[in-house]
Formats: structure tokens, sequence, C-alpha cells
């Protein structure tokens, strides 16, 4: 929706709102929120509200902690589940330093970047997630578990499938909230469920990605269930993917449609796939940013390992799906739920980009089953690997430039610092693995 200043002041009387809260995500893409009372609303439409930026994950040192919040009035909505005499709505808002200017660790800000830079191009970019997500069983305590409800698979029905109330439930609250529902199903494995909404611009897209998140784990909770979108809960089972299609429009039109073409795709679709394959390595700590992200990407279990492209299988890295025309579109099969949606838009957006700029041709497309390739077969077609854990991928992402300067230095740095001591903590713990591996035979 498109508010004017004046138009939310009305809604918020109208609709007796006691409560906004002013949203914005840390660089680890984790939504973050103040709450102020509707007395406050004119003050915040000033953008007169300040936070202390010391405390959040990413942001600033104790000496310049003052952050000041900008909401960005299209991001208005109103939480359907709230109680409904004194309701509460939100803002997704913008970060900004006391003296005016864009705060430079603000994921939102890093990735409007990138979308400046393609509409000076004479593009604009538009995305469609499908997230996945597992709902769990909570304990007496509340407590998640890895216990799944049900026994269902890909696209069963009730009465199996006791998740179907809950998907149900966060499907309608979602479109309460003007969210498009195109599809939602069980996903392979137990417990596992996919939503897909419609595809936006690529910065309303990564809001929705954010709010779909928060929306879900509120749903799933007043059905007695955890709902989680860490990458791979369950070893020997898929993991939850989030697939991300994308597409380039210039002058109204898709710029990746030619029909001309014998696959129809566009010049610009072929270099924005080179670009993609080219940045891929480098965007894997971005795009899988957890230690248990690299646990999904293992052969068999649907998730890509290998970096390739192709029309006709699933395997591969990036699938163009059969829609041509207007529909026409590129989808990234890496990245997972866990990730920061803003700087993984800002990746893919600024590795296509690289690629169209400097016509950058992608090896040609694999048709047949990658993970039936042996070693010989991938090098001569290719083939190369996503990193096989986080620290590889932090080292591919500190030496990337393009990525550097996509993130901008304060997130890159931080980003980087964060990641570096997840990966630290972790190996520095003895785990059940080497427990059970190693206690009694050595
Ligand atoms: N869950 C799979 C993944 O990890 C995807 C499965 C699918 O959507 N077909 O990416
Ligand atoms: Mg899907
Ligand atoms: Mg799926
Ligand atoms: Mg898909």
């Amino acid at each position: 929706m498109n508010y004017t200043k004046e138009q939310i002041i009305q809604i918020v009387k109208e609709n007796n709102v006691k409560f906004i809260r002013l949203q914005f995500t840390d660089i680890l893409g984790n939504l973050k929120n103040v709450a102020i009372t509707a007395s406050q609303l004119e003050k915040a439409l000033d953008n007169k509200c300040m936070f202390d930026g010391s405390s959040i994950e990413g942001f600033v040192r104790i000496e310049e902690s003052d952050m000041y919040l900008r909401p960005d009035l299209d991001t208005f909505v109103i939480f359907p589940w709230r109680p409904q005499d004194g309701k509460v709505a939100r803002f997704i808002c913008d970060v900004y330093t006391p003296d005016g200017k864009p705060f430079e660790g603000c994921p939102r800000y890093a990735l409007k970047k990138v979308l400046k830079e393609a509409a000076d191009l004479g593009y604009s970019f538009n995305v469609g997630p499908e997230c996945e997500f597992f709902l769990f069983v909570t304990d007496e305590k509340g407590k998640p578990t890895t216990i799944t409800q049900d026994d269902a698979g890909y696209f069963d029905l009730a009465p199996i499938d006791l998740g179907e109330n809950a998907r149900r439930d966060i499907c309608l609250t979602l479109e309460n909230m003007g969210f498009e529902i195109e599809a939602s199903h069980h996903e392979v494995a137990r417990g596992q469920h996919e939503i897909d909404f419609k595809y936006a611009d690529a910065l309303k897209a990564a809001d929705n990605i954010n709010t779909f998140k928060m929306v879900v784990k509120i749903v799933a909770q007043k059905h007695g269930l955890h709902a989680t979108f860490m990458p791979k809960p369950i070893a020997g089972i898929n993991g939850s993917g989030m697939h991300t299609n994308m597409s380039l429009f210039k002058d109204g039109k898709n710029a990746f449609y030619d029909e001309k073409d014998a696959l129809q795709l566009s010049q610009t679709a072929y270099n924005y796939i080179g670009g993609l394959i080219k940045n891929m390595r480098s965007m894997a700590a971005v795009t899988n940013p957890l230690v248990n992200s690299y646990k999904r990407l293992v052969p068999g279990y649907e998730a890509p390992v290998n970096i390739a492209w192709s029309c006709h299988n699933r395997s591969p890295l990036i699938r163009i799906p059969a829609a041509r025309g207007a529909s026409t579109r590129v989808e990234l099969r890496s990245p997972d739920p866990s990730s920061n949606p803003y700087l993984v838009l800002a990746a893919c957006l600024a590795a296509g980009l690289d690629g169209v700029k400097n016509k950058i041709k992608p090896p040609k497309p694999v048709e047949q089953n990658v993970f039936k390739m042996t070693k010989e077969e991938k090098a001569k077609a290719g083939v190369g690997d996503l990193p096989s854990e986080l620290n590889e991928a932090l080292t591919e992402l500190q030496n990337s430039a393009l990525m550097k300067n996509t993130l901008g230095e304060h997130i890159f740095e931080n980003y980087l610092e964060a990641k570096r001591e997840e990966w630290f903590e972790y190996i520095t713990k003895v785990h059940q693995w080497e427990l059970d591996e190693y206690l009694s035979v050595y």
C-alpha cells in the first residue's frame, strides 16, 4: 500500500491502534523492534524516534550509539493476532545516523544501494521467494523439540498432515496483512512446509520475507508448535531452503525473455546467470550464513552442492523454471531461510549485474543429474563446488571486492567478525558425534 502521513494518522485513530512497533533488522537478519504508543506517532512519522544502537548485533560502538528510525510508510500494517481493542501496528524502518545520513550498517540500505545501481542501468528487480520451514512439537515447558507431529510428505493432505491447521491459519493471517499467497503445501520431510507468496520488487520482497518469518513463528506458537527456519534441523532428511526466483525488468518488459533464442532467454539472462555463477562462492556466507547451513548443502536432499545451471532438471544450483514471457526467471536454489533477506538480495543482484555489465558468459547448462557426474565430467563441464563449510565461505567472502562493495565496509567487517566468532565457537566445542565415534574406540 502507498500511504501518506495523514492517512496513517487517520487509520491509527479510526482503528484505535494503541501501540506501534518500529521494526528494523540487524546485520544477521534478525528483526528488532521498539514499541511506541500511538501518542508518539507524529514524532515517529517526523523521523524523530531514536534508539540505542550499541546493543544491536553489528551496529555501532558505544560512543556513537544514537540511531534514528525512519518509518517506511508503505510497510504500515496492523497485526491481526493482537487484541482487537487496543490494536498493535508496525512500520519497517530505515536506520539513520544523528546527522541525518543513512546508516551504513542498515541491511535495508545495502539493498537500496544496489537497487539504485540497477535503476541507473534501467532495471528494476523482482523477487519471488519460496520459504520452507519445519513445525515442531514443544515440550511441557514450551521449549522447541525436533519431534514432528506428522509423518506426511510432499503435497500430502490432511488428516495425515496435522500441520495443516497451523499452515492454513498462517496463510489467512498473511492474507489479512496484504500478502498474496500463491501456494502452500507440505514439503518432502515430515513436519516440513512451504508457503509461497507473490513476487514483488526486491525491497518489498525482503520486507515480506522478514514479516513472513515473524508471522509463521507467532501463528505456529498459537497452535502449540514451534516453527523453525533453521536450515537443517534433522540429519538424514531434507533441510529447508529459500529458493529465490529473480527477474530484471526494463521498460516494463521482462529483460530475461527473448522469444528468438533457442531457450527463449535473453543475453541479459545469460549474463546474469554468468555473474551469479562467477560470484557464487563469495556469496555463500551471505546466502548460507550458519554453521548448520552447510549441513543442508550435501548430496541427496534436493539442495545444491555444485555450481551449475539447467532448464530441465532440479539438481543444479540455478534452474530456469519453464514459464516464459513476463514470468521468465532465474531460480537460485542455494539460499536458506536463516539468511538476512536484504543482504541475500543485495548480493544476488550485485552478482547478476556484474555479469550483465561485464557480459560474463555462463558455462553450458548441465542437463544431467550433477550428483551422478564424476569428478572428471564435472571439471570438463566447468561445474564447481559450493563451499562445504562456513569457514571456507567466510574466506571466499573476505576475498571478494564485489561483496565488500555491495555490503558496504561496515556490514562487511562486522558480519565477518560475528561469523568468525560463530565458527570459532563451533570448532572449539566437543560434539556428541565425536564422543560417539571416539570415546570408546580410543
Ligand atoms: N528442501 C529442499 C532444499 O533444501 C528443496 C525441496 C523442493 O522445494 N523441491 O532446498
Ligand atoms: Mg517450491
Ligand atoms: Mg520447496
Ligand atoms: Mg523451487
